[in-house]
């Protein structure tokens, strides 16, 4: 039996570990396609002290499941005793967030109301799509539910902020993330319980893994492009026979056997993603081709789900972030920062910018950021929620800002103006346009994402953001591992079925602290 999954993100590298370890496939018999030049799909590490780093933020809890479990089995990159899952908890057991400034104003004081600003009437809406049943959300926003007041509200601007959601997203996502995350609901405003790797998850996740399974006779084919997969004639079932990829400006046939296996990632969130310089704004790219197979497999077929709905032109302006990373070898920001946020980097969580146009938040790490990054050297990272707005010190829209535009706005924002120059002469900062990151909170319908075995499937899976899991939050690497545990067991018939999925509603504790916002904060 051979295993061939297409896509070596966070999905597919959990795809191979799980069919290792849960079903006792050798990995010799398993390959990963991966378009890119490396695996890891949106956890990338890109550029280096001397150029810029580029990277992701990072927000993870406890109730990663699925995650954790090959990861307790991984050694971590930085110390080979310990386990990726070790490593990760005991690390956030050191280094807690404490968050004394996520949200400042316009003249740099910080914002806490009591309750988050949220009235009886905003406790009891929210309440209300808590309970409303998902059958009755299909392509339903959050704005429906909620007055105009609520969205100005702290409470909005930590949770937006956090997870990425604005008001005309899916109120179906956001009331999965209301029970999923309701542990976080009472510290939101200082995210004592939001964890984070200790090193970039490139690093902190994907480096290991691949050091993982690489022994182990995983066959890893970079920069090969799956075009298509083709299915025997068999009426009423659904079985892979072939697999087209292209690789190095050739083309290549696989057969595929009705005892193999094909597992699909069928679309990424960092799909087209575009990095720029400091001079430089990220040229936009239009390539389609992480969700082109997807379409080609919906096409015609019914049960395979709609990515237009995710995905094309007409769905970037509600689905774009602008990241930024700086690299700087000065102090200068990060001191000005502490002494205003009263936060050691690295302890602060978010700092969100709430008049910015761009509303930008800013993370400090805890330094060093990356593996082998050198000592005075350090990295902070940065996003725009509403990249499409003008900013306020630089009139452009943020997706056509090069870094240094990028970073002299953050710097004004903030009235660093004595220090600006000398922040501006010590630092690179890498933008990178996200045309389709926040494409998981589009409003959507029950069908919109395929299961992760379509009706009649007896070799194909699909895994990753864009299939339909119940009740999970998808802007996590927890729901595509989901998907891949999942098929692995549905298809194979072999190992543990996936744990159940952390809901908040049922768990007295966390409903204990939700209500106390309301009662006692
Ligand atoms: C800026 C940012 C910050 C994030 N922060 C967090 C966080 O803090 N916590 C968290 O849990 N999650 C976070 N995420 C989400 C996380 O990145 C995703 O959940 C995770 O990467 C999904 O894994 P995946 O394997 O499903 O998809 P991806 O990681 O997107 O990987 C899919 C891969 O499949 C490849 N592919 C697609 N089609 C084909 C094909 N036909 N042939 C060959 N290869 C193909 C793509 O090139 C891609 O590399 C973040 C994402 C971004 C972009």
């Amino acid at each position: 039996m051979k295993a061939h999954i297409v896509g070596g993100g966070f999905g597919g590298l959990a795809a191979a570990a799980y069919l290792i370890r849960n079903a006792g496939v050798s990995g010799q018999d398993i390959t990963i396609y991966e378009a890119d030049q490396q695996m890891g799909g949106g956890f990338s590490l890109g550029g280096s002290a001397e150029t810029g780093y580029s990277l992701p933020g990072s927000v993870f809890d406890s109730e990663f499941r699925c995650t954790f479990d090959p990861l307790q089995a991984i050694p971590s990159a930085s110390d080979p005793n310990i386990s990726v899952k070790d490593e990760f908890f005991t690390f956030n057991a050191r280094h807690p967030f404490n968050d004394r400034a996520h949200i400042i104003d316009r003249n740099g004081h910080v914002e806490h109301s009591p309750h988050f600003g949220l009235s009886l009437r905003d406790g009891l809406n929210l309440a209300r799509l808590a309970l409303t049943p998902e059958s009755m959300l299909d392509g339903r926003r959050i704005e429906e539910f909620f007055s105009p007041r609520f969205f100005t509200t702290e409470f909005w601007l930590l949770w937006s902020t956090i997870m990425g959601s604005l008001p005309r997203h899916s109120a179906t996502e956001f009331r999965r993330y209301m029970n999923r995350a309701l542990a976080l609901f009472p510290d939101l405003s200082d995210m004592k319980h939001v964890l984070r790797t200790p090193f970039n998850q490139y690093q902190s996740f994907i480096e290991p893994m691949v050091a993982w399974l690489r022994p182990r006779g995983v066959n890893f084919l970079t920069s090969a492009l799956v075009r298509d997969i083709g299915f025997a004639p068999s009426p009423g079932r659904i079985t892979v026979n072939r697999l087209d990829y292209e690789r190095d400006g050739a083309s290549a046939s696989v057969a595929v056997g009705p005892e193999d296996l094909v597992l699909v990632t069928t679309g990424s969130q960092a799909a087209d993603v575009s990095v720029g310089s400091m001079t430089e704004a990220p040229p936009p790219r239009r390539s389609g081709r992480t969700w082109a197979l997807w379409q080609r497999l919906a096409q015609g077929r019914t049960g395979f789900g709609n990515p237009d709905v995710f995905f094309g032109e007409a769905r970037v302006p509600d689905s774009r972030w602008v990241t930024f990373t700086v690299t700087t070898t000065g102090t200068e920001f990060l001191d000005q920062l502490s002494a205003l946020t009263g936060s050691e980097p690295g302890s602060g969580g978010l700092v969100t910018l709430k008049d910015s146009g761009w509303l930008l938040s800013l993370t400090i790490f805890l330094q060093p950021e990356v593996i082998g990054q050198p000592p005075g050297t350090y990295v902070w990272w940065g996003y725009g929620l509403y990249p499409e707005r003008n900013g306020d010190f630089v009139p452009k829209r943020m997706d056509e800002c090069t870094g240094a535009e990028i970073l002299q706005e953050v710097l004004r924002q903030l009235r660093f103006d004595r220090q600006l120059n000398t922040i501006m002469r010590s630092s690179i900062c890498i933008p990178c346009d996200m045309p389709y990151v926040n494409n998981i909170w589009l409003p959507r319908s029950r069908t919109d994402r395929p299961p992760v075995v379509p009706e009649g499937s007896t070799n194909l899976g699909l895994i990753g953001q864009y299939v339909e899991v119940p009740r999970d939050i998808a802007f996590t690497i927890e729901y595509s591992a989901r998907t891949a545990w999942e098929a692995v067991h549905l298809l194979l018939k072999r190992g543990p079925a996936p744990p159940p999925v952390f809901q908040g509603q049922y768990n007295p504790k966390a409903l204990l602290g939700a209500l106390k916002v309301f009662i006692c904060q």
